[in-house]
């Protein structure tokens, strides 16, 4: 970088968190200047953390972080592998003893601390997950409120971690039972929301006195030790919480196989999930697990057009079509399609595509170029069995890992946009008769995370809502996910439940005392 740039760079920081440029900077200059400032800021960490210390690999190797807008590198970070992950792993184990015995109402105090924190730093974080992960900054400030929401709701259920007394078949019996912590957890968590896949596991486990090791994506480390450099400013203890990232492999394998860690709990790709569900399998380790879906959109004849096209458009478009309860398959009602096909398609062109710091832009990039080259194929796939693009179906014209939004008619079910994740701002439309016909189609995956259904029609609502094979379903509605309510998905979706009051079960063993 040359001199009149990082001088530049230094006035521009001055002026953060609230950062005016003149229109006529470019994007790369303006990304820079906010990358330059962030690592300027209090909660910029680029080590992993391991008892409470900041520290590189063993080897000294690192891996680049990249701005999938501009292609820049915004840091380095260690690339940390089995050793460090033992460490981290002692640390925890070392730091359970303590953290487990402090009353509900001191670990509560400390989230409370914590999600202050959080929301004090939420114009950097949100600046943070934008440069990273490329969503657009508005959306980035709603994932720190969202992921921030986690720590405050667990805070408070920190000290609702009730137990029970069972009336006792003998007379001189009493009989207690307790809820106890599980004991070092480690966490495992995807880029698509590098805050909130964190703190939606954390939160729970820390409330009621479990003890952490989280492996944050390699794509998105950036916020995941922010949020642990605010953890420690809270005073939260060294070793509560600790940070390793790298060779995703070798931490997934030293987490699995340690007998000190008792719950894997993890957020990712189905494929990943299955494999860690069989490695904890050697030490029988307690298991939860988020993995991709295969949303259904389900249109129907009676349904509100204009509800219909705004709820599936924020369903299917959020962080450009990156999250696992994004629409994958618009099901729509032969007497409503043409009229939909329409006015979604409309709605889509509006979407204005570009680095999340643009004002007005709604279309970030696609994390990387394995991911564009996906959505490609999936696309062509279609093409090539008869499917139309009636919107978009290429890359950017803005290039890097950017891709227009698009629109497909006439996509049936044995094609790929169809039976998987397309993970990308695609929207298939599917073409359906009869309700039954819609929910046969809907339910023929093995996948059960989110599904969304648009009618007016109030019997219609609960008959299929119950029928569809999903843990959540959005009625009318593109956007459900909220703290208070559990997250969590049927078949090859996951195991468990995030979130709300049954998110803390995953972390609690049931202990039952009979006292004579
Ligand atoms: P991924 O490839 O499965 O990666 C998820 C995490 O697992 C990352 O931290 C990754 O590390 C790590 N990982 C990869 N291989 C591993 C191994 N052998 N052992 C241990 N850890 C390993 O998934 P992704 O591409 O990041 O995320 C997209 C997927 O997540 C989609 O399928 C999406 O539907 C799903 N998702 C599900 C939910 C939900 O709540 N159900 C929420 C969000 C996303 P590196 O990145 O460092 O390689």
């Amino acid at each position: 970088m040359t001199v009149a740039r990082l001088a530049l760079c230094k006035i521009l920081s001055s002026h953060l968190p609230r950062l005016h440029l003149p229109s006529a900077f470019s994007s790369a200059s303006r990304q820079m200047s906010i990358a330059a400032a962030l690592k300027n800021s209090s909660i910029f960490r680029s080590q992993g953390l391991i008892g409470g210390n900041w520290i590189g690999s063993h080897d000294g190797k690192t891996i680049q972080v990249n701005n999938p807008a501009t292609g820049e590198i915004i840091a380095d970070v260690p690339f940390m592998g089995r050793q460090e992950t033992s460490d981290a792993i002692s640390s925890a184990y070392q730091a359970f003893h303590s953290w487990s015995k402090l009353t509900a109402a001191e670990r509560s105090k400390y989230l409370r601390k914590w999600y202050d924190l959080l929301m004090s730093h939420k114009e950097e974080l949100g600046q943070l997950i934008t440069l990273e992960q490329g969503k657009p900054l508005k959306e980035a400030l709603g994932e720190v409120g969202y992921g921030a929401s986690f720590i405050e709701f667990f805070a408070e259920e920190a000290k609702r971690v009730y137990g029970d007394i069972i009336p006792a078949t003998l007379n001189d019996r009493r009989l207690f039972v307790l809820k106890q912590p599980v004991g070092v957890v480690g966490a495992i968590t995807p880029w698509n929301f590098p805050l909130a896949m964190i703190t939606r596991k954390v939160g729970p486990a820390l409330a009621c006195g479990c003890t952490v090791v989280v492996k944050p994506s390699e794509l998105t480390p950036l916020t995941a030790l922010a949020a642990a450099e605010l953890a420690l400013q809270a005073g939260i203890p060294p070793g509560v919480l600790n940070v390793v990232m790298g060779n995703a492999p070798e931490i997934g394998d030293a987490l699995l196989s340690s007998s000190q860690v008792r719950k894997i709990t993890f957020t990712g790709s189905t494929a990943v999930g299955k494999k860690l569900m069989a490695g904890a399998a050697g030490t029988v380790k307690r298991l939860s697990l988020e993995l991709g879906g295969n949303a259904p959109c389900i249109v129907f004849d009676d349904a509100d057009l204009d509800v219909a096209v705004k709820g599936t458009l924020a369903a299917k478009f959020r962080n450009s079509g990156q999250t696992c309860v994004c629409a994958n398959r618009v099901l729509v009602q032969d007497g409503i399609y043409e009229k939909f096909a329409e006015a979604f398609s409309k709605a889509v062109q509006n979407l204005q595509v570009g680095d999340g710091f643009t004002e007005g832009v709604v279309q970030g990039p696609l994390i990387n170029e394995a991911a564009v080259q996906k959505v490609e194929s999936f696309v062509q796939d279609a093409i090539s069995k008869g499917a139309k693009v009636i919107l978009g179906g290429k890359r950017h014209s803005l290039g890097m890992t950017f891709y227009e939004p698009t629109v497909v008619t006439d996509v049936r079910s044995e094609m790929l946009l169809a039976r998987e994740e397309v993970f990308g701002p695609v929207a298939p439309l599917l073409r359906f008769k009869t309700e039954d016909e819609a929910i046969h189609i809907a339910n023929d995956t093995n996948a059960g995370l989110a599904a969304y259904i648009f009618t007016n029609n109030v019997q219609r609502t609960w008959r299929v809502s119950e029928a569809l094979e999903y843990g959540l379903v959005g009625v009318n509605e593109g956007i459900i996910s909220t703290e208070v309510a559990p997250f969590g998905g049927v078949k090859q979706s996951g195991l468990g439940r995030e979130g709300s009051k049954y998110g803390i079960d995953e972390y609690v063993e049931v202990i039952f005392d009979a006292v004579n």
